[in-house]
């Protein structure tokens, strides 16, 4: 997709903080954390939310939930804990129509979400 932000991480045409990378995912640092530690883990295809999941991505999905707990050792917030976030749609709170999950931590997270 030519003008999504996302892709043009994953192609590199614009800069990001990356903490990982392999074939299939990229993850970097939210150019506006929330939290201490706030990543964002990205398949590098574009797919726009979860409403657009299919069964064909369950081992994408299951991967890149390997990916957040990896990431969350190499960050060293796996013994205090973290939160994953998925914003879907509008109301969901999505801006960014490229699937993608929010892995926050360094700080005790309040709940309910606003
Ligand atoms: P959403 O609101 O769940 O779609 O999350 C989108 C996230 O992308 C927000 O937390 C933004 O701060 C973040 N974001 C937008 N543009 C960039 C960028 O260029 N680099 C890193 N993070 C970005």
């Amino acid at each position: 997709m030519s003008d999504c932000i996302f892709c043009k991480i994953v192609s590199k045409e614009i800069p990001a903080n990356l903490v990982y990378e392999d074939d299939h995912v990229i993850a970097f640092h939210d150019i506006s954390p929330t939290a201490p530690v706030h990543v964002l883990v990205v398949p590098k295809e574009h797919i726009e939310s979860l409403n657009h999941i299919t069964h064909e991505k369950k081992e994408l999905l299951g991967h890149i939930h390997l990916c957040i707990k990896e990431i969350a050792e190499k960050l060293d917030i796996s013994e205090s804990g973290y939160r994953v976030v998925n914003n879907c749609g509008k109301q969901g709170g999505q801006t960014v129509g490229h699937i993608h999950f929010h892995l926050l931590g360094g700080r005790q997270l309040e709940w309910p979400a606003g």
